[in-house]
């Protein structure tokens, strides 16, 4: 096992995965025990927290969409303040730090002040989910291309995605998806992918609440609308999701077809 550098004023910044405690890395683990201080986001999960040592202070800095949060700003200060003061501060940050997970803003600010940040990957959503799934994000000759999007505060008229330049033969994961569904699903059709393009909404995965809801990108809005808005979801696009549904689990849950509110009761679920 590698020696791991963790000095009295370092920072660590540590990917806690999609939840499951046995999907956090080895280094992760050894870090948390390691730390004298940690300060964890709201999507890092209880069995994971439940790791951290008694001796080591824990610390929420939670954020989650549309409720009350501590500015980024804050959250930079008090990393550097406990670095200054000589803990070792571990930063335990859902999935991998660095997808969408506002990493550069805290490295800035920790080299600003000269403090040393190191960083431990962890397992981001999208792979969770598509190994949940069972089915590869990218598939030989056909999906050559997977595509990381945050949605946050798209569809609100002022810096929207290039729908155009992503709407193709590929695999786009989209994080933070929830409040632009309806959206994400017309901007899709709209700039070409076919109405029936597969979809998947991973909800709480790895988590013992973890859902799987299986469809069509047509009917996006109304399946992301009957997902608890406390839950963590991930959208997935694309002609990989389309598994079989005999090799999912019970988590799954299957939409084939088109759902409008007129239709709905003709919506087939078979889990
Ligand atoms: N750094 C994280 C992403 C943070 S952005 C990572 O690498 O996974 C937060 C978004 O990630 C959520 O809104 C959701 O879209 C997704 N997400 C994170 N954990 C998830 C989980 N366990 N299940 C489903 N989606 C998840």
């Amino acid at each position: 096992m590698a020696d791991i550098s963790f000095g009295s004023g370092d920072v660590w910044l540590v990917g806690a995965g999609p939840g499951d405690p046995d999907l956090l890395t080895r280094k992760a683990e050894r870090l948390l025990a390691m730390a004298s201080i940690v300060f964890h986001d709201a999507l890092v999960s209880q069995a994971i927290l439940d790791l951290i040592p008694s001796y080591v202070m824990q610390v929420p800095v939670g954020k989650r969409a549309g409720r009350h949060s501590m500015a980024q700003g804050a959250i930079n200060s008090l990393l550097v303040k406990s670095a200054q003061n000589g803990h070792r501060v571990v930063r335990l940050k859902g999935g991998d730090p660095a997808v969408f997970g506002r990493m550069t803003e805290e490295v800035d600010a920790l080299h600003a002040k000269g403090i040393r940040v190191q960083v431990c990957p962890g397992i981001t959503a999208a792979s969770a989910a598509a190994a949940s799934g069972v089915f590869s994000l990218t598939r030989r000759g056909s999906t050559r291309a997977l595509t990381f999007i945050t949605a946050q505060g798209c569809g609100n008229g002022q810096n929207d995605i290039e729908w155009s330049a992503i709407a193709g033969e590929q695999t786009l994961a989209i994080y933070m998806g929830r409040a632009a569904a309806p959206h994400i699903a017309e901007q899709l059709i709209v700039n070409g992918l076919k109405p029936s393009t597969p979809i998947l909404i991973a909800v709480n995965v790895s988590s013992p609440h973890e859902r799987l809801i299986h469809g069509r990108l047509d009917s996006l809005a109304l399946l992301m609308a009957a997902v608890g808005d406390r839950d963590p979801a991930l959208l997935l696009v694309g002609d990989v999701t389309h598994a079989h549904a005999e090799t999912a689990d019970l988590s799954s849950e299957w939409f084939d077809l088109p759902i409008d509110m007129a239709s709905a009761p003709k919506v087939r679920v078979c889990a």
